[in-house]
């Protein structure tokens, strides 16, 4: 099988209103399309409360009224940037971008032409520019920005910086519709400046459409519903994948003949990869031992998901216990990107001495490992000899999945996936990792006050005795050598 570096799989079939990652359906039988999204595309689908969190924004920016996503697949796409950026993909479009705006500390939702044209449908009638039919051609052809001559409405609310919607207006038009919405931007003045001004640049346009209706798919159904239909749609892709990694596990395990170890994170990525064990070693005798590391960093639903993986498959984990990180974190201060003792510490090390005493020619790992995490894995290998400890073998049976195919597996399979994600995380690990964007930080504030409260306190005391200051605090520690 050959997979192109950075493909990306996400298409749609717009009759079900549903993503498939193949170029048919499998309800339908139809041809889907493909989605327009920034690479690398790792795209997952959004819980409970991530539209929950969507939801409460869009009210707050925009006064939407109703539940836009309500009955429908949201889908989520994380893209790399310098700090907490994703795509929300609706109607096998993306819908807007949900931003985490590092110097308001909040989140903020960028709606693409077509996410405008929802949000007026939806009753969303706050920071809104009406502009005049005449000038519509300045900004479509020539990309020109607003200006304050064309402006015949301007909502009151709107602040300098806030995110707009720019709908062509008569000057005594009173509704809103989605008929009219030709583009989206950012205001570059408040509602105060623009009155008291009769020139300047008031709205810098970030995109600009001809104004058309807003495109709706059809309802999908309540959530379980939805899940089953997407699980269904993809069924013969999921089961494609699944095929081809057990073939490769069970090749793998015959060409290297070292003890079989499948390393545990939690994550829904080593979950994946510890069911495919399963069903690739069990039924042939193939033995195996699953480890996982307690960092004493583990977030509490991480640990109640050893168990009850536990449990539902009849395993026992071997548990790795780290080192204190917090006895570590006198010696060696705060970790950082650039410095990242922590995982060496506590999670690299003890594998290391665990690896040594019961396997004594080395033994071949499984990873949850894929490429589309990160450039930085992009490139590696589906097989690799491990640096740091000799004769361990490592390899990466799900390396060319993406985030999607990992969901559906799991979701088909029923799996007891970590409720972690259920919160909005994109990922599973310790709760003060320094690779943390600050929108999860944001996360780990919300929901695990108390566990944030300890590590905070550490960086002010920390900050206090070395001079440094707020913006420290706030995620500046998350490098050590890097300029602040
Ligand atoms: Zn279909």
């Amino acid at each position: 099988m050959k997979h192109f570096l950075g493909k990306i799989h996400l298409r749609w079939c717009k009759y079900c209103n549903l993503p498939v990652l193949d170029k048919t359906c499998n309800v339908c039988k139809r041809e889907t399309v493909q989605v327009k999204i920034t690479p690398p595309g790792d795209v997952r689908p959004g819980f409970p409360k991530d539209i929950e969190m969507i939801n409460n924004i869009l009210k707050d920016q925009f006064n939407v009224q109703e539940d836009i996503f309500k009955n429908r697949i949201v889908l989520l796409n994380k893209t790399p940037g310098v700090d907490y950026m994703k795509e929300i993909i609706l109607d096998g479009t993306v819908f807007a971008i949900l931003k985490y705006d590092v110097e308001k500390s909040n989140w903020t939702i960028l709606p693409t032409v077509e996410g405008a044209r929802k949000i007026i449908n939806a009753g969303g009638f706050k920071k809104i520019v009406g502009i005049r039919k005449d000038v519509v051609p300045y900004i479509l052809e020539r990309h020109a920005s607003v200006l304050r001559p064309g402006v015949v409405y301007f909502s009151q609310d709107i602040r300098e910086g806030d995110e707009v919607i720019v709908l062509v207006m008569d000057e005594n038009e009173e509704d809103f519709k989605d008929t009219q919405v030709l583009g989206v931007g950012k205001a570059r003045m408040g509602y105060q400046e623009v009155m008291k001004r009769d020139k300047g640049m008031v709205v810098k346009i970030r995109h600009a459409e001809t104004p058309k209706e807003a495109t709706y798919l059809r309802e999908t159904g309540d959530l379980k519903e939805s899940i089953d239909k997407m699980i269904q749609a993809n069924e013969h892709v999921i089961e494609k994948y699944e095929k081809e990694a057990i073939g490769f596990m069970r090749n793998t395990v015959e060409r290297i003949k070292k003890p079989v170890v499948i390393a545990y994170s939690g994550g829904k990525d080593s979950l994946t990869v510890l069911l495919l064990s399963l069903k690739a070693f069990r039924d042939r005798g193939i033995e195996f031992d699953v480890i996982f590391v307690d960092t004493g960093l583990e977030l509490p639903e991480t640990l109640e998901n050893v168990e009850e993986v536990e449990k539902r498959y009849n395993l026992e984990m071997i548990k790795i216990e780290s080192e204190d990180f917090w006895e570590k974190l006198e010696e060696y201060g705060p970790p950082g990107r650039d410095y990242r003792w922590c995982s060496k510490i506590c999670k690299m090390k003890p594998v290391e001495r665990f690896i040594r005493s019961r396997y004594k020619d080395g033994c071949l790992t499984f990873v949850g490992l894929r490429k589309y995490e990160s450039i930085n894995r992009s490139k590696k290998p589906r097989i690799w000899k491990s640096k740091h400890i000799k004769g361990q073998i490592q390899c990466a049976p799900i390396l060319h999945w993406s985030a999607m195919h990992v969901w559906l597996y799991l979701f088909k399979n029923k799996a007891p996936y970590n409720k972690v994600y259920q919160l909005g995380f994109d990922r599973v690990g310790c709760y003060i990792c320094p690779a943390m964007e600050l929108g999860e930080i944001e996360l780990i504030k919300r929901y695990y006050p108390q566990l944030w409260e300890r590590w905070e306190r550490y960086l002010r005391e920390y900050a206090k005795k070395n001079n440094l200051d707020e913006e420290w605090v706030k995620g500046g520690w998350r490098w050590r050598y890097r300029e602040q």
